[in-house]
């Protein structure tokens, strides 16, 4: 098999790992022309994705897996053992020349690789070390790299893993043992625990020698993150987002990932009798889900605030942070002349940014200036979403709108719901 097949192979069968999230774009080489479609240099059929650094850039890394061989049967995966499609593996060698290439050609600027478990986990995992190190030492590869970490490999390789990589990851897949046991029966949830322990633990460690020895390399700087795969279990939402804060809070990831399930793996074969009989990938769910997941993470929610005992699934209508609003309505009016930042994050419209600046606006005013410079057209002028924020904030006692009735004021909100409402920079 030729090095294009294999790519071509290789960068559909990693299409569906989110947890570096993807989407596919026209690269230079598509729009000149100066690449087939299908070409080395075509940069959307070489499965290019972009994710963002630990430092909030935004990159587009060479999207592939070593190998879509696989021992496993998970019942969600394109490619489990029991899947009928062509099967490819790369050499170290051939994954390391191709990335400087599409590197020097100005395509990418890293690489996101993981792989099938085509042999024993400590076998898989240090093909993909291979890849990574020789890139940085013989390729001389300066660019992004995120690696999967297989669960069930040796700490050794673990701890060496993260020397080479920007950010590692290992995929949790589904939420509970149960689900695993049912539709990955060779995942063990312990296992996979186990490994995000042993990055951050590591990472960690790292992190205080750095402190006071300079010549101690950085490990994993960006982190670790990992997936979840949506709609192919019977798990709600408000165990979603416990899990998810657990993970941030007991490994201390980066991002959790959602993705939504795919029918048939993607195949577009016959379904998995393990699997829920649904029409089309569950997107709004996912979508509701990483809004969710940016409260947690930059609003300072938590998740028995996102989703408390009598709602078990986000309410797919209005965003997560204006449901939160309309079952606490005692919290609101916010005087936003006094409140504190954190306070402010949890008025529907204002975010972190405009959150920032209302509390430097007052910062350098007294009371009565401040009254005076944040009039609502002020806001609005900071980044203030006042149609949303209209009916949940007070100026100096002022109101735009007093809230109605929570009902009144869900159709509302339901209504302007996806307005100015993007992922990740949205302020909602
Ligand atoms: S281990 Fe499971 S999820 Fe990973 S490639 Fe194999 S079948 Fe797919």
């Amino acid at each position: 098999m030729d090095l294009e097949e294999k790519l071509s192979i290789l960068a559909a069968a990693a299409k569906y790992d989110a947890s570096c999230a993807s989407s596919g774009s026209e690269g230079r080489a598509g729009k000149s022309g100066s690449a087939a479609p299908g070409g080395l240099g075509y940069r959307e059929a070489a499965g290019v994705c972009h994710s963002w650094t630990g430092d909030g850039r935004c990159v587009s890394l060479l999207k592939l897996l070593y190998s879509n061989v696989c021992r496993f049967d998970c019942a969600y995966c394109v490619n489990r053992v029991s899947s009928d499609i062509p099967r490819a593996s790369f050499t170290s060698q051939e994954l390391v020349d191709l990335t400087v290439e599409f590197y020097r050609r100005n395509y990418i600027e890293g690489l996101f690789l993981s792989s099938g478990i085509f042999s024993d986990p400590d076998v898989v995992m240090e093909k993909l070390i291979q890849t990574a190190r020789a890139l940085r030492t013989q390729g001389a590869f300066g660019g992004y790299i995120h690696l999967k970490i297989i669960p069930g490999s040796g700490e050794k390789l673990i701890r060496e893993a993260g020397l080479w990589a920007d950010r590692l990851s290992v995929n949790i897949e589904l939420p509970t043992a149960g689900s695993l046991k049912k539709l990955a029966p060779q995942k063990d949830g312990k296992v996979i625990f186990g490994a995000m322990g042993e990055v951050n633990d590591t990472e960690r460690e790292y992190g205080e020698d750095r402190k006071t020895m300079r010549s101690v390399p950085e490990f994993a700087p960006s982190g670790q993150s990992t997936q979840l795969v949506i709609g192919a279990s019977p798990e709600d939402d408000r165990t979603i987002i416990n899990l998810s804060g657990a993970l941030y809070r007991k490994f201390g990831l980066r991002r959790v990932y959602y993705s939504a399930f795919t029918p048939a793996g993607g195949t577009g074969g016959p379904p998995d009798p393990r699997l829920p009989d649904i029409a089309a990938p569950p997107v709004k769910r996912e979508h509701r889900l990483y809004q969710a997941d940016w409260l947690l993470r930059f609003y300072h929610f938590t998740p028995q605030e996102v989703l408390d005992g009598d709602t078990p699934f986000l309410d797919t209508l209005i965003d997560p942070k204006a449901a939160w609003a309309l079952r606490h309505l005692e919290f609101f009016p916010v005087e936003v002349i006094r409140a504190s930042y954190e306070d402010l994050l949890r008025v529907p419209g204002i975010g972190a940014v405009s959150a920032r600046r209302i509390v430097e606006v007052r910062r350098g005013s007294a009371f009565g200036a401040a009254s005076r410079s944040l009039s609502f057209d002020r806001l609005r002028r900071l980044g203030v979403t006042l149609k949303r924020a209209r009916y949940f904030i007070t100026i100096a006692g002022a109101f735009i709108d007093r809230a109605a009735d929570a009902g009144r004021l869900r159709s509302i909100l339901a209504g302007l719901d996806g307005e100015g409402l993007q992922l990740p920079l949205f302020d909602f």
